[in-house]
């Protein structure tokens, strides 16, 4: 498989200044997280509101400055082009919002404003813009009476796959779904995630899919990372993740997913405590505070990355490079 993304090490961080303008300590939203997209498959990113997952997606679009680290897009890092030389790479790289309405204007026509990126990348004339504007509408379930709409004419689901015709327009190879679904009714949810499944197969397109519910991206991801307090505490494999997951964190968000098979009777962990505000992150694992597990070396030092096995790795304490079992 080849990567079509590598992050490594990516941090953003927001200064917090005093009102004379001095930096007095800083937000961090997201530290130093690594992970790989491969071709024509899906990453799904997950974790709380606040967590960074966000604020990573949109860093990869440089919609966010980063503030450190590097990112592999076709092997070209994002992060240390200019600004103006980024066009380029942004047409192989597009972004679907949670709610689409942020990219489409309520004055145009749902045609122009699929073909719009087509017109500011100078491609096509009118007349073929308007056929490949014509052509994804059919894609993504419309028909070409549809061009001449208005955004307010359609529903919240239909308006989604609008903006996901708007991202498909320039031949992508990677798209940033953020929280695509989460707007939606459950029923709408799962035609969003089966036609961005069917979307991917015929166009071979690699997404970032991030969620705050862990049973959206079971059914779209291949493989998962786990985001708690700008940290990705586990990532790998989805089946590995759901089925032996390994970090407290992970644990506990998936004891919170019902499950429909009664012989997978999970106990429900609870984790206690507030979410740390990120001004303050508690010392060592940022997850000491609220862990069942925690034990003082928590308190002290960073857990390190574990790998388990190819894909999969976690940060914390309970587990050992080399065996990955739990030492208590
Ligand atoms: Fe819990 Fe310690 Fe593991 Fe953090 S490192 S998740 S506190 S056991
Ligand atoms: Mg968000």
């Amino acid at each position: 498989q080849k990567p079509i993304l590598e992050v490594q090490n990516l941090k953003k961080y927001y200064p917090i200044r005093t009102a004379l303008g001095k930096t007095k300590g800083y937000i961090k939203a997201v530290q130093d997280i690594s992970f790989t997209i491969y071709e024509g498959e899906t990453f799904g990113l997950v974790g709380e509101s606040g967590c960074g997952k966000s604020t990573a997606g949109r860093s990869l679009l440089r919609l966010i400055e980063p503030t450190s680290g590097e990112a592999y897009f076709n092997g070209e890092d994002i992060f240390q082009h200019h600004k103006r030389s980024l066009k380029k790479v942004r047409k192989d790289l597009q972004m679907i919002f949670q709610d689409p309405n942020t990219s489409l204007d309520p004055r145009k026509k749902v045609g122009f404003s699929i073909e719009e990126a087509l017109k500011i990348h100078k491609i096509g004339t009118n007349q073929e813009r308007k056929q490949i504007a014509l052509q994804l509408l059919k894609k993504v379930g419309f028909t070409e009476d549809h061009y001449d709409r208005f955004p307010h004419e359609f529903s919240g689901g239909q308006r989604q796959r609008i903006g996901i015709a708007r991202a498909l327009v320039l031949n992508p190879k990677l798209i940033i779904c953020d929280e695509p679904v989460s707007a939606l009714d459950v029923s709408i949810q799962a035609q969003i995630i089966n036609l961005l499944k069917q979307l991917q197969k015929e166009f071979n397109i690699s997404y970032l899919f991030i969620a705050h519910d862990l049973s959206v991206v079971r059914h779209i991801a291949d493989r998962v990372g786990v985001m708690y307090l700008g940290h990705l505490v586990e990532q790998g494999n989805t089946d590995d993740i759901f089925s032996n997951p390994l970090h407290p964190y992970t644990q506990s968000l998936l004891s919170a997913v019902p499950t429909l098979n009664p012989k997978q009777k999970k106990e429900k962990i609870i984790i206690k405590g507030e979410l740390p505000s990120p001004l303050n992150p508690p010392s060592g694992c940022v997850f000491h505070t609220r862990c069942p597990y925690a034990m003082d070396i928590c308190k002290q030092k960073k857990p390190s990355d574990i790998k388990i096995n190819a894909f999969q790795s976690v940060k914390c304490h309970l587990y050992k490079n080399e065996t990955a079992n739990l030492i208590i």
